[in-house]
């Protein structure tokens, strides 16, 4: 199965030609204090893992925004003319690939479609590219305004992470997306009842631009109607005629083995109520379906009030608006918190999802990399991203396995095959750290700069400050 995404070629293609600058006469915005503004660029001495392998140390040469290639560091054969930077001691592994996460939903403690707005979607994508995430898909419930935006940042490259993303979405009428629980207060989500409703909502979103077909198949616990096979399979083939990729919520295993036998190409959260059977395992190997296990999103509705120590450490605390600090700080949040019965639910429904993730992956099944991060204040933006890759390893991953993952993998598994890997002819999209993260997957947190499409887009994570 060869599903592509529309437009997202043609996208990657505007961003790096207008951070080249003179094809198209694109004027690129004031450089002059960031590296990279040139066209030719020599990264040198930087310990580079390049999503694969260990390459030691080594020189990028970067033209026009893409890797043209590697030479030994501090070779002959660097080309004299190019801007040179000194990453003597750092080590470089590609952007993150971030394939499950929003944008443009939360201020503050709050959270609602009233919130998707240019400057707040601006905002999220900057912060994701603070944290090293340099292509981020938003999937589902972007406002109108998405495809506009998304053009803008892919032509320029220092306004935050690459956006890719479904549009609102395709839920179940009086079911999930829960229009209440997540402030959807215009609610943009399409909720067909039937065949031909399903694919009327996906044509639309097609015909409107949208990347990927985003799914949502949940009956909530048994407390609301879930999509019906009728409805996603017709969803399923429509977006499959219109070249999209379809990406499935869902949270139990139950609707999972049909979603797949239907053509699903990602089931986009874990498996969190069961432990996931032989049967589901090979049928996704086979069919080459994707997992992203989402091993967060479950852990940040408590782990914030189980440690409020990390409020501490610059690197939680930098991502974290004032009023979210102000409410995690509160001792009687905390304790209220801690003591809902949803607290153990969710410690239970993390532990089976680690579990679900190391048995697929045994499998042989395809892995990307997610957070859902966005989507609510408490799942945060860049932060979530660091804590995932931490997780991972609870799942059997070595921290070279986890980045590959979070890089090429999850490239892989959106077909774009510009990126996720630091190779000749990919996009010179690379976090800059200053200690080794093959040998402490924590070590990801050392953030001194992040390049995408060949200039520098954010120095380094200690000093960023939330808008
Ligand atoms: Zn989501």
């Amino acid at each position: 199965m060869l599903r592509r995404f529309g437009p997202l070629a043609a996208l990657a293609a505007i961003g790096l030609t207008a951070c080249g600058g003179s094809e198209t006469g694109a004027v690129a915005p004031d450089t002059s204090t960031a590296h990279g503004s040139s066209p030719l660029v020599v990264i040198d001495n930087a310990r580079v893992f390049d999503g694969e392998r260990d390459l030691g140390t080594v020189a990028l040469v970067i033209r026009d925004g893409r890797i043209e290639r590697i030479e030994d560091a501090g070779s002959d054969a660097l080309p004299g003319d190019a801007e040179r930077i000194d990453y003597s001691g750092r080590h470089i592994i590609p952007g993150l690939v971030n394939a499950h996460a929003h944008v443009g939903n939360t201020e503050g403690t709050e959270h609602g479609d009233r919130f998707y707005t240019r400057d707040i979607v601006v905002r999220d994508l900057r912060q994701f590219q603070a944290y090293g995430v340099t292509t981020l898909v938003s999937l589902g419930m972007n406002g109108a305004a998405f495809t506009d935006i998304r053009s803008e940042v892919a032509g320029d490259p220092e306004l935050g992470a690459q956006l890719f993303g479904a549009g609102a979405g395709v839920g179940t009428p009086d079911g999930a997306p829960p229009a209440a629980n997540m402030g959807l207060t215009r609610d943009p989500v399409a909720r067909p009842t039937d065949a031909d409703s399903a694919r009327e909502a996906v044509r639309m979103q097609a015909e409107a631009g949208v990347d990927v077909i985003k799914l949502w198949v949940d009956d909530m616990g048994g407390q609301a109607p879930a999509m019906t096979p009728e409805v996603y399979r017709a969803a399923i083939e429509e977006a499959h005629r219109h070249e999209r990729l379809v990406a499935a919520h869902i949270h139990d295993l139950a609707p999972a083995g049909d979603l797949v036998a239907s053509g699903v190409d990602i089931i986009a959260h874990g498996v969190r109520d069961q432990p996931v059977d032989a049967a589901l395992a090979a049928a996704m190997r086979d069919a080459g379906t994707g997992y992203i296990a989402t091993l967060q999103i479950d852990e940040a509705n408590y782990i914030y009030a189980e440690h409020p120590e990390w409020l501490d450490t610059p690197f939680l605390r930098n991502a974290l608006p004032a009023a979210v600090v102000s409410q995690w700080s509160d001792a009687d949040w905390r304790a209220t918190k801690l003591a809902d019965p949803a607290t153990q639910r969710a410690r239970d429904a993390v532990a089976m999802n680690l579990r679900n993730l190391g048995t697929l992956r045994e499998a042989g099944v395809a892995i990307g990399f997610g957070t859902d991060a966005g989507a609510l204040p408490h799942r945060v933006a860049g932060f979530a991203e660091h804590r995932e890759l931490e997780l991972m390893l609870q799942a059997g991953y070595t921290p070279q396995q986890a980045l590959t993952v979070a890089t090429r993998d999850s490239a892989r598994l959106l077909k774009l095959d510009d990126r996720g890997l630091l190779q000749p002819g990919r996009r010179a999209d690379f976090v800059v750290l200053s200690a080794d993260p093959l040998a402490d997957i924590r070590n990801t947190r050392s953030i001194e700069a992040v390049w995408q499409a060949g200039r520098q887009v954010a120095g380094p994570v200690a000093e960023y400050a939330v808008d």
